[in-house]
C-alpha cells in the first residue's frame, strides 16, 4: 500500500507508510563499499517506538571492525576512484539526482523520521525532508564553482592555488534531525569530491540507511558514501580516531564533541564541531508581544525542544514581563501534544527513556530551585515519552534550568531592566550558538546583533534557516560552520603551486 502524507492523511495511514518503508530497508546490514553487509560481529541496535517505549525491531550495529572496512572502502574510492577526479559538474549531476530521489521518497523519509525519533509528521514532511533536498541542490550547484586563484608573486614566477578535496570525511551525527544533519555534512563533502563514512546516532539509523540506497540509485560510485550506524563509544570513537580519515565533522553534545575533538587532534586531523546551546531570546519593550510570544513558543517547543537552537532562555523587559508571561503560558497550553503521526500534533514524544528522564529531572530541579511553574511540568499520558510544554517564570541566571542545555520542551522566562544588562546576561554562558531579539527599535536591534556572541542572530523571527546560511557556534557551541559557502572550506585543502614565467614582463 502507498499513502501520501498530506495534512489530511490519517495518523494510521502515515504510520502504515512508515512500517511499509521500514520493511524495505535492509536494516540488518551496513552500507559499505556500495554493498549491504552484515556487521562483523552480528551486533544489533534495538528500534524503540518513543510513543510506547516498546521495541519494534532491531537494526545492525557497526563495531570497530566495520568502521575499518568502511574507511578502507572510502579510502579506495578516494585514492583510486573516479569521484574526486571526475568533471565537477558530473558530481553536481549526481547530487541533483539524489535530491530528486529524496523528494520522490519524501513521504517515506518523513514517516520514518516520525517512527524513529517521534518528530511530528507535519514538521518531518513539511520542513525537514524538503530541507534535505534543498541542501543537496544547494551544494550540487556549488560542485563546479569551487576553484583557486592566481597570485601575484615576486620574481619571474607565477603562482596559483588549487582547492582539492580533503579526502575521506568521517561524519558523526545526532538523533534529533537524523537525515538533515547527515545531509548538511555529506552534500558539501561529496560536491567537492570527498568520500565519506557516516556514523548516524544509534537511536536513529533508519533514514541514513535509506539515504545510502538512494545515493547508490542516484549513481554515486561504490565506496563514496558508507553508512555505519552503531554505538558512539565504539563505532563513533573508532571513526573519530581513525588514521585513514582525513577530516572529522561532528554534530552532537558539547560533552561528546570534546572527546571527538581530542581524538582528531591527536591525529592532527581537522575537525569541525556543531555542539549544544542555551540560546537567549530577548523581548524588548515595544516589541509586538503577540508575534514575540508565538515565535518564542515555537523556538522553545519545536521538535519537543530537541533543537540545538532551542530558545530556552527568554529575557523579557520588566515593563512587559507579566503580559508576555501570560501569553507564553497561553501558547504553551495551546500546543497539541500527541501521536506524532497525526498532522494536528505539534509536539510528539521525547526521543527515548534517557532524554525523558533527563528532562523530567530538570522539571523537578526548576521547582526545587524556586522557579515558578507557570504551565506544564508533567508527563502526558501513561506510556511513552510525552511531556507537557513547560514554562518557568521567575527564573534566575544561577538556576540549573537557566544554565544547562535541557534539550526538552522547557521555556525559562527571565526578567531584565536595561538592554545592556540583557545582552551581558545573554552572553554569560559557555554556549554561543544562536540568539534572537524582538524589538521595533533599530538601535536595539543593531546593538543586539553586534553584541551577541553567537553564530546566528534572528531579528523578530526564530529558526529561520537555509542551506545558504552558515550555521555554527561561538565558544563551546562549536568550531567551524556547516552550510553556506563557508562549509565548502571544511572539505577542501588549499595547495599553492608556483612555476617560472619565461617572459617576466608579462
Ligand atoms: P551526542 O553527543 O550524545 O551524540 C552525537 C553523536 O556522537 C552520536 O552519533 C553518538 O553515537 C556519537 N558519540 C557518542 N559518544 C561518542 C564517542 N565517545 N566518540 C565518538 N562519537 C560518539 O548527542 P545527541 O544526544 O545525539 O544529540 C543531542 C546534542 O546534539 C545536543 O547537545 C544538541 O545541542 C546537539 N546538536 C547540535 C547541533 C548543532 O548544529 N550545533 C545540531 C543538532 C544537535
Amino acid at each position: 500500500a502507498r499513502f501520501k502524507v498530506t495534512p489530511d492523511t490519517p495518523a494510521a495511514d502515515a504510520e502504515a507508510l512508515a512500517f511499509d518503508a521500514l520493511g524495505r530497508i535492509p536494516r540488518d546490514k551496513l552500507f559499505i563499499g556500495g554493498r549491504w553487509a552484515p556487521p562483523a560481529d552480528g551486533a544489533t541496535l534495538p528500534l524503540i517506538d518513543p510513543r510506547s517505549g516498546r521495541a519494534y525491531g532491531a537494526a545492525a550495529a557497526a563495531g570497530a571492525a566495520d568502521v575499518d572496512a568502511a574507511v578502507a572502502a572510502a579510502r579506495a574510492a578516494f585514492d583510486e576512484g573516479p569521484w574526486p577526479r571526475m568533471a565537477a559538474k558530473e558530481r553536481g549531476r549526481v547530487l541533483y539526482r539524489l535530491a530528486d530521489l529524496v523528494e520522490s521518497n519524501a513521504d517515506e523519509i518523513a514517516a520514518l523520521e516520525t517512527l524513529d525519533v517521534g518528530m511530528a509528521i507535519s514538521a518531518a514532511r513539511g520542513l525537514i525532508t524538503p530541507a534535505v533536498a534543498d541542501t543537496l541542490r544547494y551544494y550540487a550547484g556549488w560542485a563546479d564553482k569551487v576553484h583557486g586563484e592566481t597570485l601575484p608573486v615576486d620574481g619571474p614566477f607565477w603562482a596559483f592555488t588549487l582547492k582539492e578535496p580533503i579526502g575521506v570525511v568521517g561524519a558523526i551525527t545526532p538523533w534529533n534531525f537524523p537525515l538533515l544533519m547527515a545531509a548538511v555534512k555529506l552534500a558539501p563533502a561529496l560536491a567537492v569530491g570527498c568520500t565519506a563514512v557516516l556514523k548516524p546516532a544509534e537511536q536513529a539509523p533508519l533514514t541514513s540507511l535509506l539515504f545510502a540506497q538512494l545515493a547508490s540509485d542516484a549513481g554515486l560510485p561504490p565506496g563514496v558514501l558508507n553508512v555505519v550506524p552503531g554505538p558512539g563509544e565504539t563505532a563513533g570513537a573508532a571513526l573519530a580516531a581513525h588514521l585513514g580519515v582525513d577530516k572529522i565533522t561532528f554534530t552532537g553534545s558539547t560533552e561528546v564533541g570534546r572527546l571527538v575533538g581530542r581524538a582528531a587532534a591527536s591525529n592532527i586531523k581537522p575537525c569541525s564541531l556543531e555542539l549544544g546551546g542555551k540560546s537567549p531570546l530577548i523581548v524588548a519593550p515595544g516589541a509586538d508581544l503577540g508575534v514575540a510570544a508565538a515565535a518564542a513558543a515555537d523556538a522553545a517547543f519545536f521538535h519537543q525542544g530537541q533543537c540545538c537552537t532551542a530558545a530556552s532562555r527568554v529575557f523579557v523587559h520588566a515593563s512587559v514581563y507579566d503580559e508576555f508571561a501570560a501569553r507564553a503560558v497561553e501558547a504553551a497550553r495551546a500546543r497539541a501534544v500527541g501521536d506524532p503521526f497525526s498532522h494536528a500534533t505539534q509536539q510528539g514524544p521525547q526521543v527515548d527513556a534517557a532524554q525523558f528522564g533527563k528532562v523530567s529531572r530538570y522539571l523537578r530541579l526548576g521547582r526545587e530551585e524556586g522557579a515558578k511553574l507557570a504551565a506544564g511540568g508533567e508527563r502526558v499520558g501513561t506510556e511513552g515519552y510525552f511531556l507537557q510544554p513547560t514554562v518557568f517564570t521567575g527564573v534566575e541566571d544561577s538556576m540549573a534550568v537557566a544554565r544547562d542545555e535541557i534539550f526538552g520542551p522547557v521555556q525559562c522566562l527571565l526578567r531584565y531592566n536595561t538592554l545592556e544588562e540583557a545582552l551581558s546576561r545573554a552572553n554569560a554562558t559557555p554556549y554561543g550558538l544562536a540568539a534572537a531579539v524582538f524589538s521595533n527599535d533599530l538601535d536595539t536591534v543593531n546593538a543586539a546583533a553586534r553584541a551577541l556572541r553567537v553564530g546566528t542572530v534572528w531579528v523578530n523571527a526564530y529558526n529561520v534557516v537555509s542551506a545558504s546560511m552558515p550555521f555554527g557556534g561561538f565558544k563551546e557551541s562549536g568550531i567551524g560552520r556547516d552550510k553556506g559557502r563557508e562549509a565548502l572550506d571544511n572539505y577542501t585543502q588549499v595547495k599553492a603551486v608556483a612555476q617560472p614565467l619565461r617572459d617576466a614582463a608579462w
